[in-house]
């Protein structure tokens, strides 16, 4: 009885998330506050009493997708309290107050106390901004995501002491520092009693993992004694590492993945450019030559790693020899997929004001080319592939009738929907691709189901 009454305060929530993984394992955790102050969560669609838009600031279009989301929320109620946070709400507060139909703005520091400030919701003609200095933002808050049933991400680390020239993140997000392991793992055993079978560490730069709060630049500990801790808790199926940075992914981590049970065989690594020239006026703590040595110490070690590339093409100073560079550096290398991103200009970035600028229209055909290599190499892994056995866990994902899910090397596969196999493993082995580029499967007999 006292349950009830007390459960809902009559206030309804909905939370629309924009960017990284990391930012989704922050927008649940912050959704988790709002169900103990007795909100009741509901569809970004429906109506709401509040409305959070979590931001990113990695592209030019952070600020017309963010007006885009405060448009549609006011769209399902035009007096909905909106608040903004997020990675654009630390760098542009005040921008977004201006945006008809914010009401508060909330800065890194305050961004995991919403239910702090809204005793009033009445409507405000400029948004209330509380924001502060980055530095100010060096203590470090917990996450994870448990919104879909199958997989979650698990915020280990936040911040970046790097200083690439193209990147706001260290202006959004502040010093690199870590959650302590105790917490990391009792975070992942929350996610495994909630059912997850896959936990995606993430964070901004996990490589880095071990340094403390408050500009403690020691490491406690490392990324290989994290993954060598997670790789003990009981429940959990499986761990991706979401992205790693390549001068922080040692041989250890490497050859521990390559014997661990749960520790799947994905890396995923940016490169931003196959050109040395480039490279440095980055400021990335590499040249192409230790890419490609990690890129073939995996292949050594787990011929069928799958290894995801993040590229950047554009950058100032990019001529077409550059480009022609990194295509063919790429084309030589034995990876599985692109992220290919177009170099936008952002404010407060040394690169903003470097010469050399690449008209858009070229960056948009350098983009398309390496989208096609991507295609060719994803084709290549996947067809590596056909005839072996590999495990897949069926995500909650459907599409044309069909069900879809990842193999522990990250090659997505379908079958025909069936609900009961939501958040399943199971042993199959590859038989051929399908028209649209997923894998199709037969069960190796006999039929290997993990409950
Ligand atoms: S490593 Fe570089 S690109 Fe990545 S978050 Fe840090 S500064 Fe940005």
């Amino acid at each position: 009885m006292y349950f009830c009454t007390m459960k809902m305060n009559g206030k309804k929530v909905a939370f629309h998330t924009l960017g990284c993984k990391l930012n989704f394992s922050e927008t649940s955790t912050i959704a988790r506050d709002f169900e103990k102050n007795n909100y009741q969560q509901v569809e970004f669609s429906q109506a709401a009493d509040v409305y959070v838009i979590n931001t990113c600031s990695v592209t030019q279009n952070a600020d017309k997708e963010c007006k885009y989301w405060v448009k549609q929320a006011l769209r399902s109620n035009p007096d909905a309290f909106v608040v903004v946070v997020g990675c654009y709400a630390q760098l542009k507060p005040e921008e977004i107050a201006r945006l008809d139909g914010v009401d508060l703005v909330l800065g890194a520091t305050e961004k995991f106390k919403i239910t702090d400030y809204l005793n009033d919701l009445t409507k405000k003609d400029l948004g209330e901004v509380h924001s502060c200095e980055i530095n100010q933002a060096d203590f470090y808050v917990g996450s994870y995501s448990i919104g879909d049933r199958t997989r979650a991400f698990l915020k280990v680390q936040d911040g970046c002491d790097y200083k690439c020239t193209y990147c706001t993140i260290p202006l959004a997000r502040g010093i690199s520092r870590s959650d302590t392991l105790e917490n990391v793992v009792a975070n992942a055993r929350q996610i495994a009693e909630k059912g997850a079978k896959e936990i995606v560490l993430t964070g901004v730069n996990i490589g880095d993992y071990g340094k403390g709060e408050f500009g403690n630049k020691k490491h406690a500990n490392t990324f290989l004694e994290l993954i060598q801790t997670l790789d003990e808790v009981e429940g959990v199926d499986r761990f991706r590492i979401s992205s790693i940075e390549p001068n922080l992914l040692k041989d250890e981590i490497i050859e521990f993945v390559s014997s661990s049970e749960k520790f799947v065989p994905h890396f995923h690594i940016p490169l931003q450019s196959g050109s040395n020239d480039i490279l440095k006026r980055m400021r990335r703590r590499y040249l192409r030559e230790l890419y490609a040595e990690r890129v073939n110490k995996i292949k050594s070690l787990i011929p069928h790693c799958c290894i995801g590339v993040d590229v950047i093409v554009g950058f100032p100073g990019e001529t077409e020899e550059h480009f022609l560079e990194t295509y063919n550096f790429i084309n030589q290398l034995e990876v599985s997929y692109l992220h290919v991103f177009t170099y936008s200009e952002r404010d407060n970035t040394p690169a903003a004001e470097m010469d050399g600028v690449v008209d858009m229209g070229i960056r948009k055909k350098r983009n398309k080319m390496l989208r096609v290599l991507s295609a060719k190499k994803r084709r290549a892994f996947y067809e590596s592939q056909l005839g072996t056995e590999r495990t897949v866990l069926f995500e909650d994902n459907f599409k044309d009738g069909f069900i879809l899910g990842h193999t522990e090397n990250y090659v997505k596969v379908k079958t025909h929907w069936n609900p009961e196999l939501v958040n399943v493993k199971q042993r199959i082995r590859l038989t051929h691709i399908d028209e649209d580029g997923s894998v199709r499967f037969e069960e190796p007999s006999p039929v290997t189901i993990f409950a």
